[in-house]
């Protein structure tokens, strides 16, 4: 039999996962795994926890065999929060998606980034509530069609990379399911950041999203991926008028220096007589 690469990262007695054919989730959550690896003895599965909320997305925990935690729609950030100042040795990754971190969970998202909490947080976006049944979330673009927008959301979307920026978090970037070896390496550079690190994985939907715009096969979502993304160096000298609304930057978007809400938690601790880390 072949051997499967990285198989010893999953949980076999859970596979095969229940992701539709063509979906996104499974390249973002190998590109979790790959980052992983490429960290040696800092990122082991001793070490090292993932969290999630609710969605398609957040069954991904579920897979990994690390010590993982699946919580309530929206709460994943808190958990990992609470998980990383008991024990601040650990390596604490959050596994969301669009509607979970951006809806029922924006709260909570935007004051883990003003906190500058030590997370790396993966958005996997994939435009849409999957699982919970095809709605619009606050990333659906403007003209596409949901459940809950048969006739083409209204809404302005959030750009969660600019949300993140102007909330404080410390690394922010975006990469897609097409574009994989940059995807890893967005992700490892944020595990490198002692702070809120945030990485958007644009992600392809062919269930939920893609046959409710009609954008044909799980390919043709990748092709169209592969054809918007434009690289952040390239976007920046991109005139305006180029800039059409279905073209969107990957790469890193923000990275800055700040003390993390560990250290700063510690400085309490401390001020209060007990033993400070
Ligand atoms: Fe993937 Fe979409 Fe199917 Fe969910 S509904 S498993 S996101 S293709
Ligand atoms: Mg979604």
């Amino acid at each position: 039999m072949m051997e499967r690469s990285y198989e010893k990262y999953f949980r076999q007695n859970r596979l095969p996962h229940l992701w539709c054919p063509g979906c996104g989730n499974g390249i973002a959550m190998k590109a979790i795994v790959r980052a992983i690896e490429s960290h040696g003895e800092n990122f082991t599965q001793d070490n090292t926890v993932i969290v999630s909320g609710i969605g398609c997305s957040s069954r991904a925990s579920g897979y990994m065999d690390f010590d993982t935690l699946h919580t309530a729609h929206g709460r994943a950030i808190p958990f990992a929060t609470g998980i990383k100042l008991a024990n601040p040795d650990l390596n604490v990754i959050v596994i969301t998606g669009d509607g979970d971190c951006t809806a029922i969970g924006g709260n909570h998202f935007i004051h883990g980034c003003r906190r500058n909490v030590d997370l790396t947080v993966i958005l996997f976006n994939n435009n849409i509530y999957g699982m919970t049944g095809g709605q619009a979330s606050p990333m659906t673009p403007p003209g596409m069609r949901a459940t809950t927008a048969p006739y083409g959301s209204i809404d302005r979307p959030f750009d969660a990379c600019h949300l993140a920026v102007a909330s404080g978090a410390t690394y922010v970037a975006r990469s897609t399911a097409f574009h994989v070896n940059h995807l890893v390496e967005m992700i490892k550079n944020g595990f490198d950041n002692k702070g809120f690190s945030f990485i958007e994985a644009m992600v392809q939907c062919p269930t939920a999203y893609g046959r409710r715009n009609k954008f044909g096969a799980p390919s043709e979502m990748m092709k169209w991926l592969r054809d918007n993304a434009v690289m952040k160096a390239a976007w920046d000298k991109l005139p305006e008028e180029k800039k059409t609304p279905e073209k969107f930057p990957i790469g890193l978007f923000y990275q800055a220096e700040a003390p993390d809400y560990g250290a700063a938690y510690d400085r309490v601790i401390a001020k209060a007589g007990g033993a400070s880390a």
